[in-house]
């Protein structure tokens, strides 16, 4: 059995303890005997109450060594009370055979019974203990049984810290959505079989969530970036689940094995403070080190201010125009969110976007941010309000299919709302993409490439994605004045685009010669501080009467 086998591997001082107390009940077994005997003897023999007394080391001894225990016991007992035990002992009356030989067979009955009975509540114990321990799901250890083996390590040994890797499933949500959670299950057993041959025994490894795994290794004889290098490679080869081969992307955060004292806790938290820093270096792993506590506090404490402020309705959006460049008229705008917080100060995204975007919180703030730009839409002819969906939200099919009924909802019709992607966000995955553009397009919703011309990527993708619309970046925007390469590139990405047949739009347009320029590209739409900043939404409607009154 591997439990118990890693039990007793795991825990040695356990079997020592356990002899010590078996040794002291055998004690206390023969005493009670003992004290038993005399006291009969003593009070008159067995013509009493006091044989009765003997039961009591006769039931300890099936409770302590069950079955055998009990029989052992009240064949002793039995004996104790039998052929020596006179019926009365001061007149000197002897017992009659069959009274002592019936007695013996009841005691043992009796402790044979209840040695049974106890061993059916262990057995039951001893489950329910390794259930406590076991995540159902995979069959793999969960977090009790890390604490307790790192509680176990560090009796052992308080001075020298195990080593500890903490590692995440990138994109277990994805492999779910697709494959289902059954598949997800399999999925982590196959990891917990490579890592642990990556890393070499002994090694055990834990499922501390539903998309992280714990590696423990106890006295490694490398350091955690090899092993960690060992890890990587060994999910390189795409892992088979449900006859589909997936890629599985893994991020590490790892701490201890150092000659320190340390404290289980203490270590299992350094690796999530580790493998929150590796999130936020963009890196696949990072050992712990104390600076990263400062970092991640911060994080933490932005994100809770963020959650609190979003419930508290904090936040709100602002608009920017966007210019027809044909005609000068305002053909839309886009939603840019704002945080006012409780000192009246207006915060930035860029404040707090980047940390917001790595975490859960990007779901209930975009579906805030869809919420209010429908109803802006509701209330304002803008033609088109634009908003902004980072890769997270591509994976949201909620979210995706909320932005539908709004628009069917708000009685907008097509092409009211539009999505901002970043070309970031589909090379990530550009499976994912694909299919949420389309669920976008089906819904009624424009969806435009942000920052086109920034993300590294192919081509490729405008090939096969149904997008309406190229949002290049305010980059080739700056110098198209007085430099003929940029212009040149501007007027390529232009053609591009209307090749396609997508709508071009430029943004980060801050003065008149760029716009002429802009305009003479042939560019279809503008946005930039040289119309107007993004404004609140009565600053917009006052500039929409000012403007085209
Ligand atoms: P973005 O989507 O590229 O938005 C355009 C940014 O450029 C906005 O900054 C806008 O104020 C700024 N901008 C517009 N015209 C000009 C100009 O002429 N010159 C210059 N220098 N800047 C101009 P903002 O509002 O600070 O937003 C920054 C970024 O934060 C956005 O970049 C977007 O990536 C993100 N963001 C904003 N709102 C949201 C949101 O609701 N959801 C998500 N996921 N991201 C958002
Ligand atoms: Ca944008
Ligand atoms: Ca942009």
């Amino acid at each position: 059995m591997p439990l118990e086998h890693g039990l007793r591997r795991w825990f040695p001082r356990l079997r020592l303890r356990r002899r010590v107390l078996d040794l002291v009940t055998v004690g206390l077994i023969a005493a009670l005997f003992a004290g038993a005997t005399v006291l009969v003897y003593a009070t008159g023999g067995t013509k009493l109450a006091w044989p009765y007394l003997m039961l009591v080391p006769v039931l300890l001894a099936a409770a302590r060594f069950r079955v055998v225990g009990g029989i052992l016991g009240g064949l002793v007992g039995g004996l104790l009370l039998g052929p020596f035990m006179p019926l009365d002992s001061h007149a000197g009356i002897a017992q009659e055979t069959l009274n002592w030989i019936v007695r013996i067979a009841f005691y043992t009955g009796l402790g044979g019974f209840t040695g049974l009975l106890f061993l059916a509540i262990h057995r039951e114990g001893v489950h329910r203990e390794r259930d406590a321990r076991i995540d159902s799901d995979s069959g793999l250890p969960n977090k009790v049984a890390l604490a307790e083996a790192l509680r176990e390590l560090h009796a052992e040994d308080p001075a020298h810290s195990p080593l500890l890797i903490l590692a995440r499933v990138r994109d277990l949500a994805g492999i779910v959505e697709a494959a289902g959670v059954a598949a997800a299950d399999e999925l982590v057993r196959e990891l917990e079989r490579r890592l642990r041959a990556a890393v070499g025994e002994p090694a055990r490894v834990y499922r501390f969530s539903a998309s992280e795994l714990v590696l423990l290794k106890p006295r490694p004889d490398r350091p955690a970036d090899e092993l960690i290098e060992l890890a990587m490679r060994s999910v390189e080869e795409p892992v088979e689940v449900r006859s589909i081969p997936v890629h599985v992307e893994l991020m590490f955060g790892s701490a201890g094995s150092g000659a320190a004292e340390w404290e289980p806790r203490e270590l299992i938290r350094q690796t999530r403070v580790a493998l929150v820093a590796a999130g936020e270096h963009h890196r696949a792993h990072v050992h712990y080190a104390p600076e990263h506590e400062r970092e991640s506090a911060r994080t933490v404490e932005l994100l809770g201010r963020v959650r609190r402020g979003l419930a508290a309705g904090e936040f709100e959006l602002h608009y920017q125009p966007k210019i027809g460049a044909r005609n000068g008229a305002a053909v839309g705008c886009e939603a840019l969110i704002r945080w006012r917080d409780r000192s009246g100060a207006l915060i930035p995204p860029g404040r707090f976007m980047p940390g917001v975007e790595r975490s859960a919180l990007i779901d209930p703030l975009t579906r805030f941010v869809v919420a209010e730009a429908s109803a802006f839409a509701h209330r304002n002819d803008a033609r088109t309000v634009s908003v902004n969906f980072t890769a997270r939200n591509l994976l949201d099919r909620e979210l995706v299919a909320a932005l539908g009924a709004q628009l069917a909802e708000g009685g907008l019709g097509n092409d009211r709302l539009e999505v901002e992607i970043t070309e970031g966000a589909i090379v990530r995955d550009p499976g994912a993409a694909r299919a949420a553009i389309e669920r976008l397009r089906e819904a009624g919703c424009r969806v435009s490439i942000d920052d086109f011309g920034t993300g590294y990527s192919s081509f490729e993708y405008l090939r096969v994605l149904p997008i309406t619309g190229l949002k290049i970046d305010r980059a080739f925007v700056r110098d198209l004045e007085h430099d003929q390469r940029a212009l040149d590139l501007m007027a390529s990405m232009i053609q591009i685009g209307h090749t396609l047949g997508l709508e071009v739009v430029a943004e980060g347009v801050e003065d008149r010669a760029q716009y002429e320029a802009l305009r003479w590209l042939g560019c279809d739409v503008i946005q930039g501080f040289h119309f107007a900043k993004p404004m609140t939404e009565h600053d917009y409607r006052s500039w929409h009467e000012r403007e085209f009154a």
